[in-house]
């Protein structure tokens, strides 16, 4: 079942969804060669915690920390530790609080120093994905609508959508219905209505669509073992239009 928010849980949500933010760019902010995976999630750790929220993810499922970080082939799920990030790596963070009851949750990749042209433009097209998904998130559209609006574009370039993993439902809990795959069709799908409020996270690889998940359970990477990358942003469906609750 689809949960409907009123407008004072939305404001909630917004508070969720901004130290979601804020977390997210302290992360980015500590991506530079030499740091280790496990220092950013540190970093991130303290941040949510001085902010009277919850790591959202620490404990979901068991997993091991505050923040998922995943390299170059990773995708998704890469559990923070021992790596060290070096020059020219791309690195996705995706982090959730949980303030008052309520989740924020989104994503990014960053650059570690420069990187290629390929893995630039992959993390360009990825991005602007996530930008024409939002601002399909219209009153009245379908789902459909915003997961077409993320598999036109992505493809349009020749790169691989990630299909087996989906953004999500919002709310009171970190993963509510609908799912929300970056693909479909437009005009499919159930209808967007006021109140909704959905994690779109378009996960594109470098070269095809393949997946595999590593043996400690968790991390999701390319099967090609090209670069991935990973936006997400928490919106809310409104009648004036999409509102990313997941701002700084
Ligand atoms: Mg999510």
């Amino acid at each position: 079942m689809v949960v409907l928010k009123t407008s004072g849980e939305l404001a909630l949500m917004r508070e969720a969804g901004k130290i979601s933010a804020q977390a997210l760019q302290v992360g980015g902010q500590a991506v530079k060669p030499g740091v280790t995976t496990g220092e950013i999630n540190r970093a991130i750790h303290h941040f949510i915690k001085s902010q009277g929220a919850i790591p959202s993810f620490l404990g979901y499922g068991g997993f091991p920390a505050s923040a998922c970080i995943s390299v170059n082939d990773e995708i998704i799920h890469g559990i923070p530790g021992d790596r060290v990030l070096k020059e020219g790596d791309i690195v996705s963070i995706d982090v959730g609080a949980i303030y008052k009851g309520y989740h924020g949750d989104n994503a990014a990749t960053f650059a570690c120093g420069t990187v290629s042209p390929e893995c630039q433009s992959l993390m360009d097209v990825t991005r602007e994905s996530l930008n024409r998904a939002i601002a399909a998130a219209q009153v009245g559209n379908r789902l459909g609508d915003v997961s077409y609006a993320v598999q036109s574009y992505v493809e349009s370039f020749g790169y691989g959508i990630v299909k087996q993993y989906v953004g999500h439902g919002i709310g009171t809990e970190m993963h509510q219905s609908p799912e929300v795959p970056n693909y479909g069709k437009p005009g499919r799908g159930i209808r967007l209505m006021p109140g909704m409020t959905i994690a779109i996270e378009p996960m594109v690889n470098l070269v095809g669509e393949g997946i595999k998940v590593l043996s400690d359970g968790w991390t999701v990477v390319t099967a090609s073992g090209s670069p991935a990358a990973h936006f997400e942003h928490t919106v809310a469906i409104t009648d004036n239009g999409p509102v990313i609750l997941t701002l700084l």
